[in-house]
């Protein structure tokens, strides 16, 4: 059984208020006539020289790099040997370099949607004096391969790395983002950082109205240990699945320019969210 504590209330006291202002009476008029004249102020001729002023500004903050890694490229499917080739992948494990990525039903392809997306989120990102590398230079490449993009995001020493893609469910009715992390981690960054980043850009995600995935993880959030990019990150690192290029909605959504900046605006929020 558990005792019952009643906790009791202090009353401190009661500060009374005491009114400012309003008072209209009791002050004594002043005298209308002022015999004295006014005392002028005489600027020195000497004085006409600005004062040498010293100004001590705040030490300069660097401005956050962050990576945005769009999924895929624009040449891969036309470079199969190329993007086959075996990389390291992390966890003493190999992968093929690269793949083609996914596409809508009517051919709307994922490395063109990824492309758009990073290149929004750059722009958006830029303008609140983020810094930003790509991992890739345009649309037309081949790669680069998982490790080289990591190498990449590595090498910027990266505050928030955040790879881009879209899903290719074959059943049409699975749909909703999910954010993917490497789990469990294998260094610091891959721990909490990386976690809070991912949670934290599903929360924007969420408040911007966009639904968690139906078919993948657990409420957005989903841990993976055999996506090579977060494998080999040294930076925090979240790849995110914007939804199901085969659900007609979200297909809808991706294949449009208003869609994919509302998923620019979402993504660049919760990077915002993330660096504080
Ligand atoms: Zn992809």
């Amino acid at each position: 059984m558990s005792a019952v504590r009643r906790s009791v209330l202090a009353v401190i006291g009661l500060v009374t208020l005491t009114a400012c202002g309003g008072q209209s009476s009791g002050t004594p008029a002043t005298t209308a006539t002022r015999t004295t004249a006014p005392t002028t102020t005489t600027v020195s001729a000497t004085t006409t020289t600005p004062p040498t002023t010293t100004t001590v500004a705040p030490p300069a903050k660097p401005a956050p790099v962050v990576v945005l890694d769009p999924g895929h490229n624009g040449a891969n499917a036309a470079n199969p040997g190329e993007i086959n080739r075996q990389v390291p992948a992390g966890r003493g494990r190999v992968k093929a370099c690269n793949t083609t990525g996914t596409a809508t039903n009517a051919g709307y392809p994922e490395h063109a949607f990824t492309w758009d997306v990073a290149e929004r989120v750059r722009d958006q990102l830029t303008a609140q004096g983020v810094r930003v590398v790509l991992t890739r230079p345009d649309d037309n490449g081949i790669g680069p391969c998982v490790d080289r993009r990591a190498a990449i995001a590595n090498e910027s020493g990266a505050a928030a790395v955040v790879s881009i893609h879209a899903d290719g469910s074959t059943n049409p009715s699975a749909h909703g983002f999910h954010l993917a992390y490497s789990a469990p981690p294998l260094n610091e960054a891959q721990g909490e950082p990386s976690t809070r980043l991912a949670t934290t850009m599903r929360d924007t995600l969420v408040a911007k109205g966009f639904a968690t995935s139906t078919y993948i993880g657990s409420s957005g959030l989903s841990p993976r240990d055999d996506l090579g990019g977060l494998n080999l990150s040294e930076r925090p690192a979240v790849l995110v699945e914007c939804g199901n290029m085969r659900n007609a909605t979200e297909a809808a959504a991706f294949s449009d320019q208003a869609g994919r900046q509302s998923y620019a605006t979402a993504i660049t929020a919760g990077i915002l969210a993330y660096l504080g």
